[in-house]
């Protein structure tokens, strides 16, 4: 069977490595276990997963490989939550480098675009003790009124768990405000590592995992699309990583059962790992994560997600080189155009604020695939 879909050179890579079952299963598209996922993490043998993983997504995508163009506002990065791998965050109003934009703000940072075309505009931000929900609700609305075109994906499950503990609110009731405020879809942040180890000691006054994917699975159900990360290279363990795949899987699977019987569900369209970056933050010990251990983790990422359409290599966290590089490991989707990114700049990212459309196209030209400008839904806007 392997015989099949892999070339002579790819077989022996995979036999050499001791990963012929598992190579059998995903030729056969059947679904890898949590075992198989601690073996492929186990296994040094980068050509060999790469070889799989790209498989699976020739399979689903051929060469086509996705980009948008958008724009990121982080309104604030005031935030009462101490994550210690945060770079981005100042606990309070007038310390060094806090800041909170007014709407006009905010809104003039995309008023300042004119008619540039973006598709669409990402928002995240920190958890600000301060702010009224009608700051959020104004923030939406104002983006809208000054470019109704645009299609806004914004707050994670940990900004919307944060409002329903802060306002009252339970998390459909958030969700639904913020919607029709504006909001379209939802961002995959703040997942982080699920397992209660590495969660405890990373983040542990912010929404737990079952709280994170509560959120997600409300806005399944309420028909938003949704986005789904992993934080790795810090201090989480290899079977940590495989139980946040697996946990995330699980909550496709339902999310999927629901929209076979009601097609208006929701559901998780993309998976970003996010690398971990080690400056100016409490990690800061650490060392950053290898190229190496990034394709990897893109390519088991595809190996086990199964059922999530699009992985996505995040270039201003990876860099251009493996970004590229991830488009043979499994990935489909380089992200955006972006514009003023300051999480992971913050963080020690040394890539550009802003990729031009045809950077990107180079790019993903470069590595032998199709691009395709494609909106936050993935509709077609242009082969380029
Ligand atoms: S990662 Fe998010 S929640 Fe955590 S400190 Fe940074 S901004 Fe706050």
């Amino acid at each position: 069977m392997i015989e099949a879909r892999l070339s002579s050179v790819q077989r022996r890579t995979v036999a050499r490595a001791g990963l012929d079952d598992i190579a059998d299963k995903v030729v056969s598209e059947q679904r890898l276990s949590y075992e198989d996922g601690i073996r492929l993490f186990a296994s040094p043998d980068l050509a060999a997963i790469g070889a799989l993983a790209n498989l699976v997504r020739e399979r689903l995508h051929g060469d086509l490989t996705y980009f948008n163009r958008n724009i990121h506002i982080n309104a604030t990065n005031v935030c009462e939550a101490s994550c210690i791998f945060c770079s981005f965050a100042r606990l309070e109003e007038g310390m060094p480098a806090a800041y909170t934009m007014s709407i006009d703000e905010a809104v003039g940072r995309i008023a300042a675009l004119q008619d540039a075309f973006i598709t669409e505009v990402h928002i995240v931000n920190g958890l600000h003790p301060g702010l009224p929900f009608s700051y959020y609700t104004d923030l939406l609305r104002a983006i809208k009124a000054a470019r109704p075109d645009l299609h806004i994906k914004g707050f994670t499950a940990v900004e919307m768990h944060y409002y329903a503990q802060k306002y009252g609110m339970t998390y459909a009731q958030v969700i639904e405000a913020l919607r029709e405020a504006g909001l379209e879809s939802m961002p995959g942040g703040g997942a982080e590592i699920f397992h209660e180890r590495a969660r405890r000691k990373l983040c542990h006054d912010k929404v737990d995992a079952e709280g994170w994917l509560e959120v997600h699975r409300t806005a399944h159900r309420l028909g938003m699309r949704t986005n789904c990360t992993m934080l790795f290279g810090s201090i989480e363990k290899n079977e940590e990583r495989v139980d946040h795949l697996v946990r995330l899987r699980e909550l496709q699977d339902e999310s999927l059962a629901a929209r076979a019987t009601d097609p208006s569900k929701g559901w998780f369209q993309t998976f970003i790992p996010l690398k971990f970056h080690n400056e100016n933050n409490r990690l800061a010990r650490l060392s950053a994560p290898t190229g190496h251990d990034a394709l990897r983790t893109i390519a088991i990422s595809r190996l086990m997600l199964d059922n999530i359409p699009h992985i996505k290599s995040y270039w201003i966290m990876l860099g251009q080189d493996i970004a590229q590089l991830s488009l043979s490991y499994g990935a489909s989707d380089l992200d955006g155009t972006v514009r003023e990114e300051r999480i992971y700049h913050m963080a020690g990212a040394q890539t550009p604020q802003e990729l031009t459309r045809n950077q990107l196209i180079h790019l993903i030209r470069a590595a032998g695939r199709i691009p395709v400008e494609r909106d936050t839904h993935y509709n077609v806007v242009a082969e380029a």
